[in-house]
């Protein structure tokens, strides 16, 4: 009987804890925070390989690659890059 006392109890709280872990507040902030993050971010290629405009000033997407981490200006390019990564990952 008390087993499945603590069962339910453990049942009850993971069900709470899941319920906690996606509010709107904490994602707000975390939309504003991602924009300086990607400043930091170390890119291996100077230009967007898409569309060629630098990635230095113009970042707002990542993604990885055989490990290495591509910027693009846009989610646009970046969907363009991981449709044909072959195409535009070279050197
Ligand atoms: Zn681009």
């Amino acid at each position: 009987m008390k087993s499945s006392i603590i069962l339910a109890a453990v049942l009850l709280v993971s069900i709470i804890s899941c319920a906690k872990d996606t509010p709107q507040v904490k994602h707000k902030s975390n939309m504003s925070s991602s924009k300086e993050n990607l400043k930091n971010i170390q890119v291996v290629n100077e230009e967007d390989p898409v569309c060629h405009m630098k990635t230095g000033e113009f970042l707002k997407d990542t993604a990885v690659y055989k490990n290495k981490t591509y910027g693009f200006c846009s989610a646009y390019c970046k969907d363009e890059f991981k449709q044909n990564p072959e195409k535009y990952a070279k050197k």
